[in-house]
């Protein structure tokens, strides 16, 4: 329930604000409209193409009386790349969080052009209407903007690889290191990290305030989409819904390049508890940039399969296959132009000390929450898919 007393961390008071959320009905929008509504007072204005992850929010089930939030959200399905509607919508905000984007990495390399015009040109007047009409934003970048660890340059057994500088990622100090031009997975994180600039040097000149959030791999249930179910069948989503596909379709886990890229998976919740300590809390937030992510999860994409398949296997009863993962190279995978990240560590000095904020759950913990989610979800939908394609 929405409590009416809320202090921000300074103990001052919180009053209650209007938020336009742009790209609310995706994978972390809706993890933050659901938290908005049920724990603050805030009001949203909920911006996006597709309302379906959010629907629960907008209308309660058939025969059931109003949610306790009604009026406190509201769905805008609009496009902001030909949207005149959008400034008015900033106009009357207190604070505009931008969510939307291109973001998965099978397009990256096969629609550079769709991927650059989405997180760099669709971003540039939520930016200008911020910055004109003297509104706060918080802006959604990513962590690819490091792109590769300066040690992933360094032979492999050089010991210098193993010193927390050569890998860990900070927003301060870290560089910003992509592959070459014909590498087009770096669209996407060039792109990012044009905004990020232009952000920051609105910020600069003109007095922008602003925060822009890093993420480092968000995942738990709602993420992306099931090919064949909720999207489309040759679709490629994040790797938490490829292997959740797999999964569900007692597919052998496809290990892209062999699985050896790292990554520090964070759960959804825990993040979001960060982004409101950001909302609550701008001086504390704004001008800053911030890692959100989970170094304590850190694992290959090879030790994720495995752990996603024992998980599954305890969520769903039903035993993992003989050969639970097979090899595929990068270039059958994703096409021409893929490249990797090789490791992503986030520094946590800088929302520790302005936030307080730390993650919470273990990688185990939130595996188990999330493929219980998936399982239920999807498993019924796959079965029924597979009978039809079995007798046509
Ligand atoms: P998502 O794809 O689930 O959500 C994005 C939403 O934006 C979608 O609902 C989409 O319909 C909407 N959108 C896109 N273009 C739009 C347009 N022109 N007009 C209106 N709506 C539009 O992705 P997500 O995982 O929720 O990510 C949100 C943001 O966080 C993105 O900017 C992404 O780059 C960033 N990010 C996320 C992660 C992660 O771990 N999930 C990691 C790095 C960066
Ligand atoms: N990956 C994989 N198999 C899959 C999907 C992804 O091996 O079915 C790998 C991918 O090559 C990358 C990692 O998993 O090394 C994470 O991919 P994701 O799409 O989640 O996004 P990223 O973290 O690269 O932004």
């Amino acid at each position: 329930m929405a409590t009416a007393a809320r202090l921000d961390l300074d103990g001052n008071l919180i009053d209650p604000i209007t938020i336009c959320m742009i790209g609310a009905g995706g994978f972390i929008g809706s993890h933050l409209c659901e938290k908005l509504m049920a724990e603050t007072p805030h009001t949203v204005l909920a911006v996006d193409v597709y309302s379906d992850k959010i629907k629960h929010l907008l209308e309660p089930p058939s025969g059931e009386k109003a949610h306790a939030w009604a009026g406190r959200i509201q769905f805008h399905r609009l496009n902001i790349k030909n949207d005149s509607r959008l400034e008015g919508l900033i106009k009357m905000s207190d604070l505009t969080i931008n969510l939307a984007a291109i973001c998965t990495p099978a397009d990256y390399n096969t629609r550079p052009l769709d991927t650059i015009y989405s997180n760099f040109i669709d971003a540039l007047p939520v930016v200008r209407y911020c910055s004109e009409n003297g509104k706060r934003l918080i802006h959604f970048s990513t962590c690819e903007v490091y792109g590769k660890t300066i040690g992933s340059f360094l032979p492999k057994d050089h010991p210098l690889r193993k010193e927390p500088e050569f890998y860990v990622l900070k927003e301060d100090v870290s560089p910003c290191i992509f592959g070459s031009i014909e590498k087009q997975r770096w669209s996407y994180a060039c792109a990012k990290q044009l905004i990020e600039r232009l952000i920051y040097a609105e910020g600069a000149e003109n007095g922008l305030e602003f925060t822009i959030v890093r993420p480092f791999n968000w995942i738990g249930p709602r993420m992306d989409f099931i090919p064949g179910v909720d999207g489309p069948s040759e679709g490629v989503p994040r790797v938490l819904a490829c292997f959740s596909n797999n999964l569900l379709r007692r597919e052998p886990l496809k290990l892209v390049d062999g699985g050896q890229s790292q990554r520090t998976f964070v759960y959804i919740k825990d993040a979001i508890e960060a982004i409101l300590l950001m909302i609550e809390n701008p001086g504390r937030a704004n001008g800053q940039i911030f890692n959100v992510g989970n170094p304590n999860n850190e694992v290959t994409v090879k030790q994720l399969a495995e752990l996603m398949t024992e998980v599954y296997s305890k969520v769903s009863g039903e035993p993992p296959l003989e050969d639970p993962t097979v090899d595929v190279s990068s270039k059958v995978f994703y096409g021409e132009g893929y490249d990797d990240s090789d490791k992503r560590i986030p520094d946590m000095t800088i929302i520790n000390t302005r936030l307080g904020w730390i993650p919470k759950t273990s990688l185990h913990d939130l595996l188990e929450s999330t493929l219980t989610y998936q399982h239920k979800t999807y498993s019924e939908a796959i079965k029924r898919e597979m009978a039809k394609l079995s007798t046509t």
